[in-house]
Parts: C-alpha cells; sequence; structure tokens
C-alpha cells in the first residue's frame, strides 16, 4: 500500500531532512585519514539526539549503529568499527532521522584525500545518476522512468548497476512501499503522483553488478571486491520538478572548510 503524504506530513519530513543533512554535514567534518568508523557512527547518534531526533537505523530490524558506513568495496550495510580511513580510500555514509513521526534516510559517498581517476569518475557519474534519476521523478511520469534514467546514465559511463537493492517510499516507516530500482524500463510501473515521498538511491559498481553478503548478515559488497559508490536523497514528487527534501549542502560545506 502507498502512502501519500499531506503537505504537513511533508513538513515534518523536510524538518527530519534539515537535521539530517546537518547531521551529514558534522560527519563530513570529521572524515579524514586516521579516523575510524566507530568515531563517525559515535558522532552521528550524538548530534541526531541531541537534535531532538532519532537515528532510524540504530536497533532497525537488529542493526547495532546509527550510520551504515561502507569502504570501498562494501556497497551499503556496512557496520562501523575499526576501519581506520586511509588516503585513496571511498566510503559511503549512509544515515536515517527520524523526527516527529517521520523519517528521512540520505547517502553521500566520501573520497579520502586523492583517489584514482577511475574511482573519481564512479563517484561523480553516481552522484549524477541520482540527480538523473530526480529529474525524472514528476508527476505524471512512471516509476521506470526514474529507474530507466539511472541506469541508462550509470551504463552509458562504463558502470553497472546493483539490481538486489533498491530505493523505497519513506514516512511513518523507513521503508514503505513502493520499491524504486536503479533498473527498469521507461513508461512502467505506477504513475508518480504529488505528495509520494521517495528515497532514490543509486548503487553503482565499477566492475561488474555481482554482490555478495558477508557472513555479518548485513554487510554488502561486490563480488569481484572493486569499488562502489551510493548516494541517495528523499524527495517529493511534484508537478513539474521534484522537491529535493534531503540535503548535501552541509556535506558541501564541510568539504570546502
Ligand atoms: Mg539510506
Ligand atoms: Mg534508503
Amino acid at each position: 500500500m502507498i502512502f501519500y503524504k499531506t503537505e504537513e506530513e511533508i513538513e515534518l519530513i523536510r524538518q527530519s531532512a534539515l537535521i539530517l543533512g546537518k547531521a551529514h554535514g558534522e560527519v563530513a567534518s570529521l572524515i579524514k585519514e586516521g579516523i575510524t568508523t566507530a568515531e563517525l557512527d559515535k558522532r552521528a547518534e550524538e548530534f541526531i539526539k541531541d537534535h531532538g531526533a532519532q537515528p532510524s537505523f540504530l536497533n532497525y530490524n537488529g542493526f547495532p549503529y546509527s550510520l551504515c558506513i561502507s569502504p570501498n568495496a562494501v556497497v551499503v550495510h556496512g557496520f562501523p568499527g575499526k576501519h581506520v580511513l586511509k588516503e585513496g580510500d571511498i566510503i559511503s555514509v549512509d544515515c536515517g532521522v527520524y523526527y516527529k513521526g517521520y523519517h528521512s534516510d540520505s547517502a553521500y559517498t566520501h573520497a579520502i584525500g586523492n583517489v584514482s581517476p577511475e574511482v573519481e569518475k564512479l563517484l561523480t557519474v553516481t552522484k549524477e545518476s541520482l540527480a538523473k534519476g530526480i529529474e525524472k521523478a514528476v508527476a505524471g511520469n512512471r516509476l521506470g522512468d526514474i529507474s530507466y534514467q539511472i541506469q541508462q546514465y550509470a551504463e552509458a559511463n562504463g558502470f553497472s548497476v546493483v539490481r538486489e537493492l533498491v530505493g523505497h517510499g519513506i514516512g511513518r516507516n523507513l521503508h514503505e512501499a513502493p520499491e524504486v530500482p536503479n533498473y527498469g524500463k521507461r513508461g512502467q510501473g505506477i504513475k508518480l503522483q504529488e505528495g509520494l515521498v521517495l528515497a532514490i538511491e543509486p548503487m553503482i559498481n565499477l566492475g561488474a553488478k555481482s554482490i555478495v553478503q558477508e557472513d555479518d548478515g548485513w554487510t554488502i559488497r561486490t563480488r569481484d571486491k572493486m569499488p562502489s559508490a551510493h548516494f541517495e536523497h528523499t524527495v517529493v514528487i511534484r508537478k513539474g520538478k521534484a522537491e529535493v527534501l534531503t540535503t548535501f549542502e552541509y556535506i558541501e560545506k564541510a568539504k570546502k572548510a
């Protein structure tokens, strides 16, 4: 069942998403060589709670952390821990915030210092593929228009699209219908209507699309152990142009500082 949100509900998701954007900025300000991913997780949890909100992921289906931190070949759902960031790494930071009854969800993949040109391109193309998908997230289009656009852009640039993990509706629940695949056909799927709130989140691999799950039951990595990138925004379907509720503004500011 799909829940279309009222303007009052969208306002609450907007507030949740603002806290999330700032939490991402706080994490970004700490990202540098030598810090562990556990330290980033701890700070994110404190920051979110200090703002009167809760980390959406903490205890979600038993997930034990506030952030999913996924370095290099890890696609998504990585556990924060003893991993020390080093030059040339990439890490995806995925975070959700629960505030006044509503979730928001957003992810960003960071480069640590200088990374290889092909990895730099992977990050750029994945972020751009999210923007391309959002361009199609307008009332009257079909869900498949978003999926097709992301896949077409990623593959045209020589990368591959993860199939098993998808974006989703979001609101009172972290994951709601419909699923939002990052691959598909134009003109297929449900017709997009105003008030539908979606988390759109391309997961794009440098090598082949195949993934495996680690023995911890959560961590997803590429089968060929080549790097993977992940960017995510929570958006609301509008006429003409989607409204992006989450923001990378605070991340970009922290990176420039
Ligand atoms: Mg997420
Ligand atoms: Mg998500």
